[in-house]
């Protein structure tokens, strides 16, 4: 049984660190991932944002475009339609050139199908919207500025070189592509090559509208992205530890429970050797005098006296099973309440102990109260606690056995005590006595004979009767039991 026992702690231990440690690592590879999910969120996000970024700076500088164009003291845009069937041209010149050779652009657009030998208003807003939404957009997002004609591409290139990064206009678009990915860390953007830091840093990216062919590095740094990662991971934790934890109570109760029922298993085989024992004795006495009665011719006087032997044993025998059974099942003894007077009922106790009080040369001392003392419950199971405890204290003993009651008023409790001078009852065991079967050990040898039962009895009844029962040691020795039971 140890040897199974054994077994099966080593199993569970094993069992109990493998799923920890396996949430542990499970935890550590979600940890990862999570870190490595970051990452790329946030380089991402980076990239879109300024991705974002530059196409604003990019509008502004073709809304400037646009104006420009459509300022005559700058841009002369005219239009020709040689041939009937090819689109029209448009012209665009500087108005006042630096040098009268100077030559600006042609441009048709095969979608616009007037043939006009003349610009038109619409005509001209036509090929100005037209003309910066693809072509200069196109060339700007490739990173090139023009000189569509000289002073279009002075202005451009001076605006296109002044266009650097807006972090103010960055932040916002870049926490808003982080909340887009559920990411709400505090981050910060810095501008240039980063240097050796604490933070949690995205790629360096290039902001420049030039880009690839100039570059205008911007990073962000996120401070103690841990305190990040807990929060993101704080259910698969907060889980993952109570599994632990369930996992550990079980496996401590399962433990508890395992001892509990060993030791249990223990007092019952106690129990039974007890019983056997405290059976033999009557038993072995009918069979001899049964067998005498049989084997010899006795006269009536003798087999008289040899039957009454045998009526006494089995008296003794059966009341021995009906105190056991009693005992075993305190339950269900309050069903015949009363009124009782405390003071009658500790000395009908007392008196049916008086064989035994005097067989071990007892003194018992009972201090009665006044005044009546009434108590509502049931008598007889009372009076089984009164003897069971007075049987105790003058068992456990081993001089001459001295006992004290007293009883005790106040205005809604009536206290008994019952004080020994006998062995006592050494600390760490003064609350187990109370469970079923539980006998102070005393090595191998039982020289009292008990089955473990009384002081469950006891405690049973006394808890029916919504009562407490306490235990401390007695001075110089001995044990002081106290009853304290509701008045009526
Ligand atoms: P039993 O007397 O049949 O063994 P009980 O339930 O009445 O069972 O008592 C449980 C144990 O408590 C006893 O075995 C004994 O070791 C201890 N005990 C009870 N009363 C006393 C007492 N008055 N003095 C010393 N030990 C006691």
């Amino acid at each position: 049984m140890r040897r199974r026992i054994i077994l099966v702690l080593i199993l569970m231990s094993l069992c109990v660190t493998g799923i920890t440690v396996l949430q542990l690592y499970w935890n550590y590879q979600n940890y990862k991932s999570t870190l490595r999910k970051f990452n790329t969120d946030i380089n991402n996000a980076l990239d879109i944002a300024l991705n974002k970024e530059i196409d604003l700076r990019q509008e502004k500088i073709i809304s400037k475009f646009k104006t420009w164009m459509a300022d005559t003291t700058l841009v002369q845009i005219t239009c020709e339609n040689n041939n009937r069937d090819s689109n029209t041209v448009f012209h665009v010149n500087d108005k006042f050139p630096y040098s009268p050779k100077e030559k600006g652009f042609a441009l048709g657009f095969a979608a616009f199908k007037e043939k006009l030998k003349q610009i038109t208003p619409s005509a001209k807003s036509y090929f100005i919207e037209h003309f910066a939404n693809s072509v200069l957009k196109r060339d700007l997002k490739k990173g090139f500025v023009y000189f569509y004609t000289q002073k279009l591409g002075d202005s451009l290139s001076k605006i296109y070189n002044a266009a650097r990064l807006d972090t103010s206009v960055l932040i916002p678009l870049y926490k808003q592509e982080l909340a887009s990915k559920e990411i709400y860390a505090p981050f910060k953007l810095f501008l240039g090559l980063p240097s050796k830091t604490q933070m949690f840093v995205t790629l360096t990216m290039s902001s420049a509208l030039k880009r690839p062919y100039e570059k205008q590095y911007v990073y962000a740094a996120f401070q103690n992205p841990n305190l990040y990662f807990f929060k993101a991971m704080k259910w698969l934790i907060t889980t993952s530890c109570l599994l632990i934890f369930i996992t550990l109570f079980c496996f401590g109760y399962t433990l508890r429970t395992l001892f509990s029922q060993q030791k249990l298993a223990q007092l019952k085989d106690e129990f039974i050797n007890n019983m056997t024992h405290e059976l033999n004795t009557p038993l072995s006495s009918i069979k001899i005098t049964a067998e005498s009665l049989g084997k010899f011719d006795h006269d009536a006087q003798t087999t008289k006296e040899y039957l009454n032997i045998i009526l006494y044993q089995t008296e003794k025998l059966s009341s021995m099973a009906n105190h056991i059974l009693q005992l075993n099942r305190p339950t269900g003894l309050y069903k015949n309440t009363e009124d009782i007077e405390l003071n009658a009922l500790i000395k009908r106790a007392i008196s049916d102990l008086l064989p035994k009080s005097k067989d071990k040369n007892a003194r018992i001392y009972f201090q009665a109260s006044k005044n009546p003392i009434i108590i509502s419950g049931e008598s007889q199971a009372l009076v089984n606690v009164l003897i069971n405890l007075i049987d105790n204290a003058l068992k456990y003993n081993k001089a001459d056995p001295k006992l004290d009651i007293r009883i005790h008023n106040d205005t809604k409790y009536s206290e008994i005590s019952i004080a020994d001078n006998g062995i006592g009852i050494p600390p760490e065991y003064r609350d187990k006595i109370f469970e079923k079967f539980f006998r102070v050990p005393t090595g191998n040898i039982h020289d009292v004979k008990g089955y473990g039962l009384g002081l469950f009895y006891v405690k049973e009844v006394i808890l029916k009767h919504k009562g407490t029962i306490k235990v401390s040691s007695n001075q110089p020795r001995g044990t002081v039991f106290k009853i304290k039971i509701p008045l009526a």
